[in-house]
């Protein structure tokens, strides 16, 4: 993968994620693009970190943990979010490491999150992800317990919950589990909506995203699946 090809490519998406913002009247600076460079060596990620690009994607915590820090000592200003499952047990590194939480879905990890923000007085932003499509191998909360389990991670563990986040079945049209999230995050209070990816984020946007995962598209087919 060259270097060009990579910064082509976001300079492309970044273009399409402001283009779908206007052409659903929406404000372009309402919708942040988060390149998601798992599975990426440092090398890959250089050059978009190089074209501007600030605000990035990981999956695993102990990966994200080998490439960022030093990254981070080159670059200033990056913001890294972790957008795959979360071991109660990694809850330290991940407060350690990230600014913004995608995954947080289940009351240990909640508890684990709460125990380790006080501890380091670190404060990630925390997003409730929601398993839209029901699917029992994803992570997520079901739509039918998301109102309780946000009720409980202000009241029982005193965590600020700023949006929610979901995965659609890779079968099904998008755009209704972007709605219904939509809906959750409204009757909740909450203003962030993580949500789109490659195939997706122009329906996402039209749905109120704010944040879309942005990752093949920019960096290229993944090595393996991930
Ligand atoms: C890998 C991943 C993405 C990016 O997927 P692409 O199809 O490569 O854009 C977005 N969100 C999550 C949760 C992911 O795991």
């Amino acid at each position: 993968m060259s270097d060009n090809s990579s910064v082509e490519r976001l300079k492309h998406v970044q273009a399409s994620v402001k283009r779908s913002a206007s052409d659903y009247a929406r404000d372009p600076a309402s919708v942040t693009l988060i390149a998601v460079s798992k599975t990426f060596p440092a090398e890959d990620i250089e050059p978009v970190l190089a074209a501007g690009q600030r605000v990035f994607g990981e999956n695993y915590v102990q990966e994200a943990k080998a490439k960022w820090p030093d990254l981070r000592q080159r670059y200033s200003g990056v913001e890294l979010h972790l957008i795959g499952p979360l071991q109660s047990n990694k809850a330290k590194d991940a407060v350690e490491l990230f600014d913004v939480i995608h995954t947080l879905d289940r009351p240990s990890l909640a508890e684990a999150l709460a125990k380790e923000i006080a501890k380091s007085g670190k404060t990630p932003r925390l997003l409730v992800q929601v398993n839209t499509g029901e699917e029992p191998q994803k992570g997520g909360v079901m739509p039918a317990e998301v109102d309780a389990f946000l009720a409980a991670c202000r009241s029982k563990y005193g965590l600020t919950i700023e949006g929610l986040m979901c995965i659609p079945p890779a079968e099904d049209p998008p755009s209704p589990h972007f709605a219904l999230l939509n809906t959750m995050a409204k009757r909740n209070g909450l203003r962030w909506l993580s949500m789109g990816m490659s195939a997706d984020f122009d329906a996402a946007i039209q749905m109120g995203a704010t944040h879309v995962r942005v990752g093949s598209a920019i960096f290229g087919t993944r090595p393996k699946a991930a």
